[in-house]
């Protein structure tokens, strides 16, 4: 647990917000194929895989290609005292196992190597940082309806954040919310709700002043690592006309595609295959999973069927679980909607996609995302069981506080 300047209050939150998952105890309790859920790792997938019974691996393989390879080297003499320190032994960089898994359907790809995955999931949040943001501040964020503009059809205002209309707009509606909040850390569940009630409300006011503007994006850049240009806490809203943003129109086909082929819901297997592994939890409607296939670290994927109390609840729940526990500053989160009105495409089935992962350290000059990222696959540090078994325990501690039974 952290417990630094932003810690203690994380943790705090993270107290305060999640909620019960549903079959906790029964799901997760027991031990399946001979592994216990809390002590798998990902670099040992393809014999988890293997110890599914037969239905079970017959979905994985419907959804995911896996491989695993052995990259050998052989350091000199010379390098041995270093790579000891680093890395526990030299014969733990000699040989090294590496797993890719591949989405079938959307192709996205992630690798994991077994000499990162064993690295701590938790950082320290630098007290350097805490200074950083409050140097920031003031900024044109803390007074928006003097420093910002308006959208055509006004602000909308909720009790802890405000609309403004985004100077250069990546699409015809463009928005910003803006926290009334400085500390973009400082979010609570009543916060990061009046932020997502003022955005689901813009793109209404959006729809209403152009009919063919239906297809709403909901974008959260957190500290610099995230591009996010300004530390102010704020999200960002966007809707779009013609097509969906290219990624979530791709992932309508890849499940439309699934659909074809199996006669089987894409979203339902997809959330199933994580529950059978040990990386999905669920709540009410909301289906909440470790991602086996992280665009990058800790990666976090929600499923809804609306952005309802729930999914709202499940969202803040993740991300102060990222934040308080996981030591994750800069984040970026995302909310793919369906579209807010009929179009000929096939929405059905498709549900409100959350996404949220965490892009590093903000005091590291080095990016997170290569070439690699960029253009073939990711390459993943943290392991998604070890995510899925945070996530875990920041819901059970939810259910001690009783505050959602
Ligand atoms: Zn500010």
């Amino acid at each position: 647990m952290i417990v630094e300047t932003f810690g203690i209050r994380k943790y705090i939150n993270t107290l305060r917000a999640c909620y019960t998952v549903v079959g906790e105890k029964k799901e997760y309790g027991t031990d399946m194929n001979g592994v216990a859920v809390d002590q798998r790792e990902i670099v040992a997938l393809d014999e988890i895989v293997a110890g599914l019974p037969e239905e079970d691996r017959a979905l994985f393989d419907r959804l995911f290609h896996l491989s695993t390879t052995i990259g050998e080297l052989n350091p000199p003499q010379t390098m041995h005292r270093w790579i000891e320190k680093y890395f526990g032994s030299v014969d733990a960089v000699r040989r090294q196992k590496v797993v890719k898994v591949t989405n079938r359907w959307t192709l996205e790809s992630s690798l994991f190597n077994e000499l990162r995955a064993h690295r701590p999931l938790e950082a320290r949040i630098p007290s350097a940082l805490a200074e950083e943001i409050a140097r920031s501040h003031p900024d044109p964020f803390d007074d928006p309806e003097a420093n910002t503009p308006e959208d055509v059809f006004g602000r909308i205002r909720t009790r802890h954040a405000i609309t403004a209309s985004n100077i250069a707009k990546y699409d015809g509606f463009h928005g910003v919310v803006v926290f009334d909040e400085h500390d973009p850390l400082a979010f609570t569940e009543e916060t990061v709700i009046g932020a997502l009630d003022a955005a689901m409300e813009w793109f209404q006011k959006a729809y209403a002043t152009d009919s063919d503007a239906i297809y709403p994006f909901f974008m959260w850049n957190c500290l610099w690592k995230s591009g996010a240009s300004i530390p102010h806490g704020h999200a960002q809203m966007s809707l779009t006309k013609g097509m969906h943003y290219g990624k979530v129109e791709l992932l309508r086909r890849a499940a439309l595609q699934y659909n074809t082929v199996f006669d089987r819901d894409y979203f339902a297997d997809y959330y199933h295959m994580h529950e059978l592994l040990g990386l999905g939890m669920a709540h009410g409607d909301v289906r909440m999973m470790a991602h086996l296939v992280p665009l990058k670290e800790k990666e976090v994927i929600l499923f809804g069927k609306e952005l309802d109390d729930d999914l709202k609840r499940s969202l803040y729940c993740a991300l102060a679980c990222l934040t308080g526990d996981l030591g994750v500053t800069s984040f970026n989160l995302t909310i793919a909607l369906p579209p807010l009105a009929e179009t000929g495409e096939n929405w059905a089935n498709f549900p409100v996609v959350v996404r949220m992962v965490d892009r590093g350290d903000p005091m590291n000059r080095t990016a997170d995302f290569g070439a690699m990222e960029l253009y073939a696959s990711s390459v993943v540090s943290s392991d998604p069981f070890r995510v899925a078994a945070q996530l875990r325990e920041c819901a059970q501690i939810g259910e001690r506080t009783g505050r959602y039974d």
